[in-house]
């Protein structure tokens, strides 16, 4: 079986693959292998017709911390691996770097993720933030421990949400607003209420729960599930999902390039606390320019 170094992949049951995030250390940042290495597992996972049902979970207190804004050269590091677009350019200068990566790792890995013709179950514990969520909405069903919570306070930092938009889509277009324009956590039990996770389990139960539900579905016909997978997905998309998120993209670039342009950065870093800020490499004195 393929190993990773982010990540386990595991065969907790006949017809059932699990994917488990593995820098706990890290609270389950993102880098570009991390990304890189679940795509390969989701791979692996999708072409195994053994493989009925996959579960994506996370080692450690919490499910993910979100991108790995620390990361060493990320545009480089791009370099090193078969990309799954076409659309290239990881060291070009100005906007082009940065609309590239995001359009493949982010962007393209999600959606891509989200049309894997299986059933994907995310079992999320603790913090899901931001990036996080890039990793559980793109499944089709998601279990939350109790003690789970969300946030996306991208806003905080300039930026209008995460890369994958599907926050209209996942708790609705008030909700929507009131999560992106306050940063403020939602609760499991809240998650739950909004329709944006199936069920809420105590901590201890959670991967039991989840192999419970991915086991009651790998009875079912792995072609009927695919077919009923792709026609849900249809009622989502005839809604316009790709075209608005499509949108939602660029104005996302647009957030990135003017703070790169005032700070030196991709994101605001005002309100951060100026020791991180200043080893993040920010440029706040522009802000008076
Ligand atoms: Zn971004």
């Amino acid at each position: 079986m393929k190993s990773f170094d982010t990540l386990l992949y595991e065969q907790p049951a006949p017809q059932v693959a699990r994917i488990v995030l593995n820098r706990p250390e890290t609270r389950n940042a993102q880098d570009t292998k991390m990304l890189y290495e679940l795509n390969d597992a989701f791979n692996v996972a999708a072409r195994d017709d053994a493989i009925k049902v996959i579960i994506l979970a996370a080692n450690g207190p919490h499910f993910s911390s979100g991108h790995d804004l620390r990361e060493p050269h990320p545009y480089q590091n791009m370099l090193q691996y078969e990309t799954v677009g076409t659309w290239c350019g990881f060291t070009c200068a100005g906007a082009e770097a940065q609309m590239a990566r995001e359009k493949e790792i982010y962007l393209g890995f999600c959606e891509r993720w989200r049309n894997i013709p299986k059933p994907t179950i995310a079992a999320v514990q603790g913090k899901c933030i931001a990036g996080g969520l890039m990793l559980i909405w793109p499944c089709d069903i998601i279990i939350a421990s109790d003690d789970a919570q969300f946030a996306d306070p991208t806003v905080s930092f300039g930026v209008d949400g995460v890369e994958f938009f599907a926050h209209p889509w996942e708790m609705g277009v008030r909700k929507a607003k009131e999560f992106l324009f306050t940063s403020d956590w939602i609760s499991a039990q809240e998650a739950y209420r909004l329709g944006m996770v199936n069920q809420v389990v105590p901590r201890e139960h959670l991967q039991e729960a989840a192999l419970a539900m991915a086991q009651k579905i790998a009875k079912k016909s792995l072609f009927a599930l695919k077919l009923t997978k792709e026609a849900v997905n249809a009622a989502q998309d005839v809604q316009g999902r790709v075209a608005a998120m499509q949108t939602s993209f660029s104005l996302h670039q647009l957030a990135h390039t003017h703070n790169l342009k005032v700070y030196g950065m991709l994101i605001d870093p005002t309100g951060l606390p100026p020791e991180t800020a200043k080893a993040l490499g920010a440029r706040i004195e522009s802000k008076q320019d």
